[in-house]
């Protein structure tokens, strides 16, 4: 068998393979793949999916694409063989970062998992040409930087296919690339990302800067452009509406092809709206069966409802998208009377204003066109659909209760565990056979070895392997020196405040000040945040700017600096994530109660044997459930009493501020002079305002209750064989979260294929 890749390899480099440059082989490799998954078989049924998205975090595909091909272990002994590594050859590859965060890497998960199953399900997106900005420190502060990831030999295929898509002033010829996906041991399915030949790179200026105006040369140019101004929110919509009309004509144009009588199109199509990003999919369709098919709108309503689902993820009012009339106007004129037929026929059927799609300020609910016009919803997590059935979308559960559904979120194994830590999906391997890659309940198995001190100190010595690696990683990467014999606490995830970073960095505070007094650790502590904020999130990056500040305030203070060590990584993205994770023994899920939908790094820290420290949120308190008492740590409030607190509007950061002095103090330290001396006061005391005067996602509500239960943790991991035995617990119970149970329950009872 070996012989065969080790044949082809050298075929396709037309050298010996010990010759050959690290890019050579990464070309070769990627030519190599592309071609065995061509002559893969598609996957394929009567029903098919499409999978529609703004975003699809997909990160480096090269290892994740042998893995699924079958081809990993064999490419990598032979390139062992001839003196190469393939660690260093995936570092050739660019990442396309076609994402923000969870949401995006959620829909990268669920494409492997579908294409897994053997279902018959594409992708539908958009080809940024750069992905979220490429993240720089300079003077502790963010810099932003363009991320072009497209080079002459890309996983992209350019395809024949082309549509027309009209907007109001000019129309615009798309251009379809194809991504394969291979699925693990199954057939293959593909995510179609469609783009502009016009589309120009070198009108980007200092930083991310371009002329938003310029539609025909900027549409397919940023992953979401920053949108505080007009400007940038009538470029989004040019995008949403760019990517669905060509998603609709793709759709029909396949429905036709396969010989579907379009009236029945529901019967053999269903689409996934990823979050409200690809609403107008619907209304756009509605427009193309009136136009072009000669439906009558009532039926092409009718037929488009029953085709049509949609994702919630989350419940931030300002995440949920309202676009003003006048702006949808000027981009897409003719679906405004599509969008006004649907609010009257709202209005007709229902007297709650709550549920109109036009509000009283001329704004478009896009949420609310799906609620009416599909026919699912889901939540993301249990709390999550909760929440949506009681109090966000209370008025729309009352009168469709039969559409709602809880698909709890999920990670792909294949690469959060079998790629990023071969090691322990190896040692798992060794215990209970291969089988968990497949059918992730397996490592319920694992269980068995829960006193087996052998095991669980082969467990810590994987985890310390593991943290070698991240010290290598950063000394070659950043010049940072951390200890592997540290206790690594990590918070890595989008910058967000109800994700609550500042409240760590008032933990970091706490300890820096306790090991002034002379109380240090037992075991040095090494805390590392990666998280980029967005471009115009400015309290986000006075809360990067504070964290860079305390870096490098305890780096330079040689009483602390061997006790405690602070590192933000930079550019925190998949490849950085798949670095850090499996180092990892505390996994930071702090949110404010209520405000994470479910999280999925979550999930792929638990996989790999972190122990989690976290709020009764999102998926944490499915974890909570799985694992016990003794295998997780939680503190705060209640997401019913948070709900409550901004009901009543009786939340005073004021108050906990000045009523308590260690809380009084550690906020204080933001505007001390050992900080202003570091730092730009500016952004310090802005950031200090802000906690201490709103704090709208409560940091200092929680903060006490979260700093002791981290103090307790991290007594707790003094004791090596308990600690490891949360581990195994940890990992052996994290079967739940595999993304191929999660697209299993999808099909089950929303798609049907
Ligand atoms: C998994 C992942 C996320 C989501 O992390 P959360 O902690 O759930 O917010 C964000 N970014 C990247 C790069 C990821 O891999």
């Amino acid at each position: 068998m070996s012989q065969g890749i080790e044949r082809e390899l050298e075929f396709k480099l037309e050298k010996a393979i010990s010759e050959a440059s690290k890019e050579e082989i990464y070309h070769a490799l990627l030519l190599l793949s592309k071609e065995k998954m061509q002559g893969m078989q598609r996957n394929n049924g009567n029903r098919k999916l499409y999978y529609i998205s703004a975003e699809f975090l997909i990160g480096k595909l090269l290892s994740n694409n042998l893995i699924n091909l079958g081809l990993f272990e064999e490419v990598k002994g032979v390139l062992k063989k001839h003196g190469h590594d393939l660690s260093e050859i995936e570092e050739m590859e660019l990442e396309p970062s076609l994402g923000n965060g969870g949401l995006g890497r959620l829909a990268a998960c669920f494409l492997d998992s579908i294409a897994t199953l053997g279902l018959n399900g594409d992708g539908v997106g958009l080809n940024y040409h750069d992905g979220l900005f490429l993240q720089k420190f300079q003077d502790h502060k963010q810099q932003e930087e363009k991320n072009p990831w497209i080079t002459e030999f890309s996983w992209l295929t350019r395809t024949e296919v082309s549509f027309e898509v009209p907007f109001k002033d000019f129309t615009l010829k798309s251009t379809m690339y194809d991504i394969d996906i291979p699925g693990y041991h199954s057939g293959c399915n593909k995510l179609h990302l469609f783009d502009l030949d016009s589309v120009d790179e070198t009108i980007i200026r200092d930083g991310i800067q371009f002329d938003k105006n310029d539609i025909r040369k900027n549409l397919t140019l940023f992953l979401y452009p920053d949108d505080s101004d007009e400007a940038g929110q009538l470029l989004r919509i040019y995008q949403q509406y760019f990517m669905v009309s060509n998603a609709a004509q793709l759709i029909i144009k396949e429905a036709e092809e396969r010989g579907i009588d379009l009236y029945h199109l529901h019967e053999h199509v269903c689409i996934q709206i990823n979050d409200t990003h690809p609403t107008m999919v619907i209304p756009e369709l509605i427009r193309i069966l009136i136009e072009q098919k000669n439906f009558n709108l009532d039926t092409a309503v009718d037929v488009v409802s029953k085709t049509c689902a949609y994702t919630n993820h989350t419940i931030l009012a300002e995440a949920l998208e309202k676009w003003p009339i006048e702006y949808l106007e000027k981009v897409v004129p003719h679906l405004m009377p599509i969008i006004r037929d649907l609010d009257r026929r709202v209005r007709r059927d229902f007297s709650d204003k709550r549920v109109y799609i036009i509000d009283e300020m001329d704004r478009v609910h896009m949420a609310h066109i799906d609620l009416h016009f599909g026919y699912a919803v889901n939540g993301v997590a249990a709390l999550h659909t909760e929440i949506l059935k009681g109090s966000e979308l209370k008025p729309f559960y009352e009168i469709y209760p039969q559409k709602f559904h809880n698909k709890t979120n999920g990670i792909t194994f294949r690469r959060w565990l079998v790629h990023c830590n071969h090691n322990l999906a190896d040692y798992i391997k060794e215990l209970i056979g291969p089988a968990y890659m497949e059918n992730a309940q397996e490592l319920e198995k694992l269980l068995a070895y829960e006193n087996d001190d052998q095991v669980l100190a082969r467990l810590k010595e994987i985890k310390r392997e593991a943290k070698q690696e991240l010290k290598r990683y950063l000394q070659v990467t950043q010049g940072i020196d951390i200890n592997e014999d540290s206790v690594f606490d990590i918070q890595i995830k989008r910058l967000h405040e109800y994700k609550r970073q500042q409240m760590n960095a008032l933990y970091a505070i706490y300890k820096y000040k306790e090991i002034k007094k002379g109380n240090l650790p037992k075991r040095p502590i090494t805390m590392i945040f990666g998280a980029k904020a967005a471009p115009a999130y400015t309290i986000a990056k006075d809360i990067i700017h504070l964290l860079l500040c305390l870096q490098q305030l305890i780096e330079n203070d040689p009483e602390v600096s061997p006790y405690l060590k602070l590192v933000m990584v930079e550019n925190y993205n998949v490849t950085k994530a798949e670095k850090l994770i499996p180092a990892c023994d505390i996994s930071e899920q702090i949110s404010l109660a209520s405000k994470e939908a479910s999280g999925t790094g979550n999930m792929k820290f638990m996989l790999n044997g972190a122990v989690t420290l976290g709020t009764e949120d999102g998926a944490n308190v499915e974890i909570h459930q799985l694992v016990g008492d003794d295998n997780l740590y939680i503190f705060g409030e209640t997401s019913e009493k948070v709900i409550q607190l901004y009901e009543t509007g009786e939340y005073s950061a004021t108050d906990i501020y000045e009523n308590d002095p260690m809380v009084e103090e550690l906020v204080d330290f933001i505007i001390s002079k050992e900080l202003i001396r570091i730092g730009d006061p500016v952004n310090l005391a802005r950031l200090y305002k802000e906690i201490v005067g709103k704090d709208w996602f409560m940091a200092l509500l929680d903060v006490k209750d979260y700093i002791q239960t981290k103090e307790k943790m991290l007594e707790d991991y003094e004791d090596e064989k308990a600690w490891a035995k949360k581990m195994l617990v940890n990992i052996a119970k994290a079967g739940f979260f595999s993304s191929d149970r999660t697209i299993a329950e999808y099909n089950r009872d929303i798609w049907h294929l």
